[in-house]
C-alpha cells in the first residue's frame, strides 16, 4: 500500500513512520510513504500556498492550485474541471484532513485498508479551498471532535491504523481481530489461547465466545508478575482453563465498554 502525503511541513514527518509496525512494514515493502512537499507546486517567488478568505474573516487559506497539481503529479494524470471530469483508478483515494470531516473510526479504517493507494491533504490556518473537498478529494476525514493546527498529525493517525489492518503487518493475524472495535468482539468471535502460566500466548488454537450484537473494547491484558505490589492478576487467567478465560475475557470486555464508552452498547 502506498501512502503519499501533501504537506508544506515534509518535516513534519521524520520520525513517526521509523518505529515499531510502522518502520517494520516500510522495510518489508507492505507499505511505502511518500511526503510530497506543496510549495514545490507554487509558481512565484514566495512560494506562495495561501490567501485570504473571500467574503472576508480572519486567517489563511490553502489555495486549490498548489494542492490540484500535486495531486496530479502524483498520480501522473488530470483531474480535469468543471468541463471534463477524468475518471480515477477505483483502488486510489485522495483523502482531505479536516475538522469538518466524516469522523474516523476502526470500520472506515477497515474501508480504506483495501485501498492501494492513498493520498492525504494535510491543512493548515483556516483550512482549505473549499474546491479540493469538493472535487478533488474522494473522500474527508475527522479524526475527532476537536480543532488542531493541522493535518499531518491526523493524517499520520490514520495511516498508523490503517497499517496495522494491512496483512502482514502485525506479528500475529489474530493481533487485529481480537482488539478494540474488532467486528469479531462482536460477532462469532475467538480468543487466543492462553499459556501454561497463564500469560496470554497467541496460538493457533482459539476458543469461542458467545455472541452479541455489540462492538466492544479489547478485554484488559495481564503480563508476569502474577502480583505486583499487592495486586493479583485475576485468578482464572492464571488457572489454564481455556474455556474459563474465554467467558471471563467476555465478561471483563463487556464490564469496561460498560464503564468507558456505555455510548457502543
Ligand atoms: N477552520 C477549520 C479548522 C482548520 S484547522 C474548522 O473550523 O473546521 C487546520 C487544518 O488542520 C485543517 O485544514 C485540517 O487539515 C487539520 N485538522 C484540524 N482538526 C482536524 C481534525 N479533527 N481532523 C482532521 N484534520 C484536522
Amino acid at each position: 500500500m502506498r501512502f503519499d502525503l501533501i504537506t508544506i511541513f515534509p518535516e513534519f514527518f521524520a520520525g513517526p513512520f521509523d518505529h515499531g509496525i510502522l518502520r517494520r512494514a516500510r522495510e518489508t515493502g507492505l507499505v511505502e510513504v511518500n511526503v510530497q512537499d506543496l510549495r514545490v507546486f507554487t509558481k512565484d517567488r514566495h512560494r506562495t500556498v495561501d490567501d485570504r478568505p473571500f467574503g472576508g474573516g480572519e486567517g489563511m487559506v490553502l489555495k486549490p492550485e498548489p494542492l490540484f497539481e500535486a495531486v496530479e503529479s502524483l498520480l501522473g494524470q488530470s483531474v480535469g474541471d468543471a468541463a471534463s471530469q477524468t475518471s480515477l483508478d477505483p483502488k486510489t483515494a485522495i483523502v482531505l484532513m479536516s475538522a469538518a470531516g466524516k469522523l474516523f473510526n476502526q470500520e472506515t479504517a477497515r474501508r480504506y485498508a483495501q485501498f492501494e493507494r492513498i493520498i492525504f491533504i494535510c491543512g493548515r490556518y483556516e483550512g482549505v479551498d473549499e474546491r479540493v473537498a469538493k472535487y478533488l478529494a474522494t473522500g474527508e476525514i475527522s479524526i475527532g471532535n476537536y480543532v488542531l493546527s493541522g493535518g499531518e498529525l491526523p493524517a499520520m493517525l490514520v495511516i498508523d491504523a490503517l497499517t496495522r489492518l494491512i496483512p502482514g503487518a502485525l506479528g500475529n493475524e489474530a493481533s487485529s481481530q481480537n482488539e478494540s472495535f474488532s467486528a469479531s468482539a462482536s460477532s462469532p468471535a475467538t480468543f487466543p489461547q492462553v499459556g501454561a502460566e497463564g500469560v496470554g500466548v497467541r496460538g493457533p488454537k482459539e476458543f469461542a465466545a458467545p455472541v452479541t450484537n455489540h462492538v466492544l473494547l479489547d478485554f484488559p491484558h495481564y503480563t508476569r508478575p502474577a502480583e505486583y505490589r499487592g495486586w493479583a492478576v485475576p485468578e482464572v487467567l492464571i488457572g489454564g482453563n481455556h474455556a474459563e478465560v474465554a467467558k471471563w475475557r467476555r465478561a471483563a470486555a463487556m464490564e469496561k465498554t460498560q464503564r468507558n464508552r456505555p455510548d457502543l452498547l
